[in-house]
Formats: structure tokens, sequence, C-alpha cells
């Protein structure tokens, strides 16, 4: 039995059914699970003292291109809207293999843990050069986040109308069997699950009609989830209407898009009718804000969608549409841009909170992660709010997202303290961070 005890937080965030906030609070862990929350207790094993910090549940991403760390700031990119700017990147990431591929998600991972994701999704959906979902999947396990990836795929190339060069689309049925044998290899269905995988075809412009019909029903019958993205701007609208002459919503629900077991990045398009089809069906949302701004697509309808209750979770998208990774960062953007569109009483500091934990939690169908409770997965994120950039604040709760920190102090993951102290404790980062420039200057030529 191996207990580690976080003592005397300035106030522990526990998302609970009450959404109860306990001043002073303490959170046992035992053997990888959150066994307590309260007041005065007590532990024979390691104790971590949380004095003027913030104590949350770790924070879930729910979209992610990790291999786009290799990519940040491309010049070319810089000022494209979405089809250009994919049209500048293609021929980069076609140079890319196995090892820029387990770096750069390495990179990205360590980002997301330094600003408090203990659970993050991935979307590849591109294999060049003999690179594999296999190369994430080591990443994450060595640094120790939860990790959610999902095998991507474009199969329309240029020559046949599509938009990404045909040196990066695949053939369809080695897209399916591939699909089949990582869900093999690593898929946990199990409770307290360290890796699941999903199906994740690219977009609808990028796949054809009979793929995305043939992943939903290979998902369905594996029981993992479905992941794509779905009306990212008016391009993307517009395509849709002039290829498939419906709108994405209906599109996505002729074949099989929708349920409990579905999410879509984006959806910064969708109307009234779309929203009320997803709250029906239990359809998920990866919200990315940044990203959102960053190629000026707009911006998504939340209050909306949180109004009509859909399931909402945040997602940082690949950082060469960021260009950062940081997911408190990403919920302090989407509570200002919620306020941009719908005035300052749209969305609450502690909303966005609930957004970036439990919401995201739900979006990728985790029932033992997203809240401190007896039971829960022990991925838990301690913020210091006592430094120069929360200094004054009264409300250290709701300074986490309108003042700051921007990182955590420490990060556990199934009870295992992959942040510490400010540092991430699970790989030689620096190293890494080496490793990543010397191959980002390879990818420049
Ligand atoms: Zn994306």
């Amino acid at each position: 039995m191996r207990e580690i005890l976080i003592r005397g937080a300035a106030v522990v965030v526990t998302m609970d059914a009450d959404r109860r906030e306990l001043a002073g609070g303490d959170v046992l862990i035992r053997d990888g699970v959150v066994a307590g929350v309260g007041h005065g207790l007590s532990s024979s094993g390691e104790v971590l003292e949380a004095a003027g910090c913030v104590v949350t549940p770790g924070f879930v991403n729910t979209h992610h291109h990790l291999y786009q760390t290799l990519t940040r700031a491309v010049p070319g990119g810089q000022d494209a809207l979405l089809f250009g700017w994919l049209k500048t990147l293609y021929p980069i990431w076609a140079r890319m293999g196995p090892e820029e591929i387990r770096v750069s998600a390495l990179v990205g991972l360590a980002e997301l843990a330094l600003t408090g994701c203990s659970l993050t999704s991935d979307h590849l959906y591109l294999f060049p050069n003999g690179a594999r979902l296999d190369d994430t999947i080591d990443a994450a396990r060595e640094i120790g986040l939860r990790f959610h990836a999902t095998r991507g795929a474009m199969s329309i190339g240029e020559s046949a109308g599509g938009l990404p060069p045909d040196s990066l689309v695949e053939r369809e049925p080695a897209i399916l069997e591939d699909c089949i044998r990582v869900i093999d290899a690593f898929h946990d269905r199990g409770e307290g699950a360290m890796v699941r995988v999903g199906v994740a075809p690219c977009s609808p412009f990028s796949v054809s009609r009979e793929l995305m019909r043939d992943a939903a029903l290979l998902a369905r019958d594996k029981g993992v989830m479905l992941h794509t993205h779905l009306a990212e701007n008016d391009e993307d609208i517009a395509y849709s209407l002039s290829q498939f002459g419906c709108r994405p919503g209906q599109y996505a629900e002729d074949l099989g898009w929708t349920g409990d077991d579905v999410w879509h990045a984006h959806c910064v398009k969708l109307d009234g009718a779309e929203i009320d089809l997803f709250a029906r069906s239990r359809t998920g949302v990866a919200h990315c804000p940044c990203s959102n701004c960053r190629l000026g697509s707009g911006i998504a309808p939340v209050r909306a969608m949180r109004d009509a209750g859909v399931k909402v979770g945040l997602g940082v998208d690949g950082s060469a549409s960021n260009d950062a990774g940081s997911l408190v960062g990403e919920a302090r953007q989407a509570m200002l841009l919620q306020r941009v569109a719908n005035g300052a009483d749209a969305m609450s500091a502690r909303e966005a909170l609930e957004i970036a934990t439990l919401g995201g939690a739900r979006v990728l169908g985790r029932t033992d992660c997203g809240s401190l409770e007896p039971g829960k997965r022990a991925d838990i994120a301690i913020w210091d709010v006592s430094g120069v950039e929360a200094a004054g604040a009264w409300d250290p709760v709701a300074a986490l997202v309108l003042c700051g920190p921007a990182r955590v102090r420490d990060l556990f993951v199934e009870g295992r303290q992959v942040v510490r102290a400010g540092q991430v404790a699970t790989i030689d980062l620096p190293r890494v961070m080496e490793n990543q420039n010397r191959l980002a200057r390879r990818l420049m030529g």
C-alpha cells in the first residue's frame, strides 16, 4: 500500500456533485486512487504540504496533434486560414518519421503536464516514413500521462480532389486494418486505464464517405470512441454544402458519427439544430479557443452548447495552430472568448475550470477521472497561487483562471508524481528539447 497525503491546501476544488471547495483541505492518495478528501486527514506515508496552493483535479485535454510541436511558428503558416495553413505544412510533415513523432509527442506531453494536464487525447492522422501510433503511446508511457491515442487517417489526396499531397494519404483498407491492430494491441477498457485507443479519420474533407461510415462501424464493433474535426470554419461549411449537399451535423448523423461515444473537435459553426442534435445524441465537443482565434475561425457557441446540455471539453489543438500547448491558458481563453461573444457574465472562471476538468473527462467517456472524490483516480494538479501573478487575489480559485500561475507546482497521474516542484520528474526534458530542436532544424532543411 502506497500513500501520499496532500495537506493543508489553500483550497481543494473537488468538482464533485456539489462542487465543494474545501479551504484548508487535504487529499489522501492510496495506490493511485483518491482515498479521502477532507480536513485533518492523516497518513503514515509521504506528506506533501500544499499551503498557498489550489488543488484541482488534473485537467483533461480533448484535442491535440502532438507531432505539430515540431512545426510551431512556421513562417508560411503564421497568417493563413485553415486550408492555406494546411497546404503550407503538409509537405513539411511529409518529411517526418518515427523519431520525429516520438520526440515531438514527448515535448507536447511535457508542456501539457506542466500546465495541469493529467489526461490527454491525441489525434495522429499522418504516418510518414514508417511512423506509427505506437510512437506516441511509447512517449505517453515514458512521461506517465494518461493517454487516449486516436488512430487518424487521410485517404483523399490531391490527385483525387483532396487537400493533402498524395504522399501523405493511405489506402482505406490499410487504414482500417491498422485501426484494428492498434486497438487490439493497446486499448484498455478497464477502470483506471492509462491507454485507450480511438478511431479518428482526419476530417470529412480528407477521407471518403465510405471510410467515415466504416470507421464508425469498426469503432462500435470494438467498443472504442470516434473522433474527428467538424464545422471548424466557413470554408469547412461551404465544402460540406457543395460536396455532400448538407451541413456537417447532417453528414455526421447520416454516417453514424453522433452518440455518447463520439466527440468532434472545434464545432465553431454549429447552428441551433446541430447543437440540439449533439445534446440529444450525447455527442461531445472539443473546444479549442486559441486555435480558433489563431486561424481566425470564429467563436464556438459554447454558451449555447452548455445551456443545451452538450458535453464540452477543452483542447489545445496542434502546436502548429496555437502555437502554445498550455491547457490552463486554454481555460482562460475559453472564458474570455465567450465573454467577447456574449458579455462579461457569459462564463465564470469556475465554469471554465469545470470544462477543463470534469467536462473533458465526460467528453472522453471517463467516469473515473475529472473530480477529486474517494474512488476516483488520483489525477491531481497542485497550483501555487502565492506567486507574483496572483498576489493580491481575493479568490484563489477564480485567480487560477483570471490571474495565474501558468504552470503547476506538482502534478500526479494515477498517484505518480509527474511534475515535482515545477519540473517534469519522469523524463530528462532538457535533453528531449535538445533533440527536438535538432529535429526541427533538420526539417527546416
Ligand atoms: Zn485539430
